[in-house]
């Protein structure tokens, strides 16, 4: 802890996971020292920071700091997003990186743990201004990169178009047309599935943890938060298994919609103008519109946070409980707090982490991998079948950890200890 006290995200994260795995590690406790394994695997193999200067349109020259946290490549090359958001550092892609570890473990896939980024702020520069920023970005990341060696993908402020300018940049300096980034535009070798498959994903893995504890989702009313990515297609694929949604949010305010939610409506919204759901109510006279409380005071039986981190806190969960909810399944990364995770654990909601929840978008990353290198592109059938398998395999291993280790039921416990001991297995087999 000493070693990294000016890294809080980090530490937290750390402590998080190895809390967690407290019962795998007693278990292991002399082999586990004699390889210093969690000494190990909390050291990053490779930490990059450089400097990225560029020249805005005023034709002003400008410095940021890039980053590229290569953590473990036991399962194979390392893979995780690159943040562009003025509150990156290197704490925070530490932490990220470390628990991309475990999450991509437990996608079944051959991808290690990888993150990067930079302190620059995408918000109000130019198109012009962010192609200098990425260009001059990847004049220093392509050093440390390749499509067998680390593959990074989008993540906060890095989207379709971020993706595009680093991947011509790559292509441009190496002369190498390979998958050496995810994401991108289906021209140019990106993945069908990749917009849906995190939202699709959730759903998938929400409706085997149903099944498996003799529930179903059809016929079920859920609350969604959030009306992005991930949000509008857990709203998608809820309603084609039957369930129904009647909330959505954005960071303005929420909607209720008793029919259940028009998708139609909200996508004309958020897809095609990048507007407000307070318009909603002119598509849905009946619904509701309020810029006050919070979606969890909905009556419903699922909910599926999608929007942000720590969105829904204890006295949510409190509401929840009260009205009879029966599972949660988090679409985002981190969006319920401790309290709350244990708050409905101790209820005996069911409860799918982040972790396990949301690993359908980095699953088809790796698909994206697997096609770039064939040289094939996979119909929008196909991906969908394996991130459906990739999802239900998920939950099968975190129900199936937390069972071995008495803790039936806990998937949190169980997405930690399933994503870690691949990891560990293939770190001892190949030696120090
Ligand atoms: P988007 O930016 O597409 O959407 C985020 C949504 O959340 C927007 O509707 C935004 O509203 C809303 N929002 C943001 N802050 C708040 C708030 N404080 N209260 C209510 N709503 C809020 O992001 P994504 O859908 O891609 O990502 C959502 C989450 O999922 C993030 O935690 C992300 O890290 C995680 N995730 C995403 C993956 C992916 O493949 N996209 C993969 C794995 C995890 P507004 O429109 O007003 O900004």
């Amino acid at each position: 802890a000493k070693k990294n006290a000016s890294e809080p995200e980090f530490l937290q994260a750390v402590k998080e996971v190895l809390e967690s795995l407290r019962m795998v590690v007693e278990a292991h406790e002399d082999e586990y020292r004699r390889d210093a394994v969690l000494e190990r695997i909390v050291e990053p193999d490779r930490q990059v920071k450089f400097k990225v200067q560029w020249v805005d349109d005023k034709g002003q020259a400008q410095v940021n700091t890039g980053y590229r946290i290569q953590f473990n490549n036991s399962i194979g090359p390392y893979k995780g997003g690159l943040r562009f958001h003025p509150s990156v550092n290197t704490g925070i892609i530490k932490f990220l990186g470390f628990e991309q570890i475990f999450k991509n473990s437990l996608t079944g896939l051959p991808i290690g743990g990888g993150k990067g980024g930079s302190d620059f702020d995408p918000k109000g520069k130019s198109d012009r201004e962010v192609m200098a920023f990425c260009k001059a970005f990847m004049t220093e990341l392509y050093k440390y990169v390749g499509a067998d060696v680390d593959v990074p993908a989008g993540d906060i402020g890095v989207g379709a178009r971020e993706i595009g300018y680093l991947y011509g940049q790559y292509k441009r300096i190496t002369n190498l047309y390979e998958g050496v980034l995810t994401g991108k535009g289906l021209t140019y070798g990106g993945s069908l599935v990749r917009t849906q498959a995190t939202g699709y994903g959730l759903l998938y893995l929400v409706d085997e943890m149903l099944r498996y504890n003799g529930m179903d989702l059809k016929g079920k009313t859920c609350a969604v938060s959030g009306s992005g990515n991930v949000a509008i297609y857990a709203t998608e694929k809820a309603t084609q298994l039957g369930a129904k949604v009647v909330t959505m949010s954005d960071s303005t305010g929420w909607i209720y919609d008793e029919e259940g939610i028009d998708l139609d409506a909200v996508k004309q919204i958020k897809e095609g103008r990048r507007g407000r759901l307070k318009e909603y109510t002119q598509y849905r006279p009946n619904a509701k519109y309020s810029e006050s409380g919070r979606v969890w005071q909905a009556k419903v039986d699922i909910a599926l946070p999608c929007a942000t981190q720590n969105e829904l806190d204890l006295e949510d969960a409190k509401m929840l409980v009260a009205n009879g909810v029966q599972a949660v399944g988090e679409g985002a990364n981190m969006p319920t707090t401790i309290e709350a995770t244990e708050y409905f654990q101790k209820n005996g909601v069911l409860f799918a982490p982040g972790k396990a929840a949301n690993a359908g978008g980095v699953a088809t990353s790796a698909l994206e991998m697997s096609q770039n290198s064939e040289r094939l592109s996979w119909s929008f059938e196909e991906v969908d079948a394996k991130l459906k398998d990739i999802m239900t395999g998920i939950f099968h291993k975190i129900a199936d950890a937390s069972e071995r280790y008495n803790a039936k039921g806990n998937y949190v416990i169980g997405a930690n200890i399933a994503g870690f001991e691949k990891v560990v297995e293939a770190m001892q087999a190949q030696g120090i």
